[in-house]
């Protein structure tokens, strides 16, 4: 019997929550139809966030490189468990990426929409975008299909301690459902991620290196060099398809 009545706080889109069919943008599984959740609010408050709506509301002492704030109540969007998993349902969909904000604040009330959708579909996929900064429950790990993993690099303007978790880093590490992203604008960017994989283990045939920028003209700039970088280190290039096909619109 599952629990009902939970409340899950989302970003808000529009008039609605911000649930969207799309297509993956980036990562592992790039170019697969997807239903996006966006969960509300974050432990980190990277100065470059592109989902600062989800965390830097007014009233709050982070700094974020756009210096706007935003009222709570006008980016979220509560909503019960059963409500978000029929929403999600309502699309002809068979993966969701729940995504943030960091998701897993709200890592059992997402528990709640996966066990709703999979008592209806139980071959539907789900994908998690997490910082890599907390362990998630065992139930929520055997639940999820697929951890895409973010670490967040000096450039995020984060202090370390809060930003890198070696609990947390040797738990997705050696997890085979984990995948590691990165951002990468530079190459000190490039040996701090080495220097990371170095010390927490990390895979590198399970690391995913993309091209910092937020046109096409700007992933332009750095995606030879840094697909280079990556035939020659062993690592996965990925493209960030969204940033083409839509630039930093939301909701697509
Ligand atoms: S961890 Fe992700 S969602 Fe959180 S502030 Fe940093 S970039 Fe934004």
């Amino acid at each position: 019997m599952l629990p009902v009545g939970v409340i899950i706080k989302l970003a808000k889109l529009g008039d609605g929550p911000e649930i969207f069919h799309t297509i993956q943008g980036e990562g592992v599984s790039v170019g697969a139809p997807a239903v996006f959740i966006r969960s509300s609010r974050c432990n980190l408050h990277c100065h470059w966030c592109d989902t600062d709506h989800t965390w830097n509301f007014e009233g709050t002492p982070w700094k974020h490189e756009k210096n706007t704030k935003y009222q709570k109540s006008a980016v979220t969007w509560e909503m019960e468990t059963a409500a978000a998993a029929e929403r999600i349902l309502s699309f002809d969909c068979s993966r969701t990426i729940i995504t943030g904000g960091e998701p897993l604040l709200q890592e059992s009330a997402f528990l709640e929409v996966i066990q709703v959708i999979r008592q209806k579909k139980p071959a539907h996929q789900f994908e998690v975008e997490t910082n890599g900064t907390r362990i998630p429950c065992p139930e929520f790990a055997a639940a999820v299909d697929q951890f895409n993993v973010s670490p967040k690099l000096a450039n995020s303007g984060m202090e370390e301690i809060l930003r890198i978790r070696p609990d947390a880093l040797r738990f997705y590490a050696a997890n085979p459902k984990a995948w590691f992203k990165f951002v990468v604008a530079s190459a000190d960017d490039l040996q701090e991620i080495k220097e990371l994989m170095r010390l927490h283990d990390l895979p590198r045939e399970k690391v995913i290196l993309m091209p910092e920028g937020r046109t096409s003209a700007e992933l332009d700039r750095i995606a030879p060099w840094l697909a280079e970088c990556c035939r020659d280190c062993g690592f996965r290039f990925s493209d960030r398809l969204h940033i083409r096909l839509w630039g930093d619109k939301r909701g697509v």
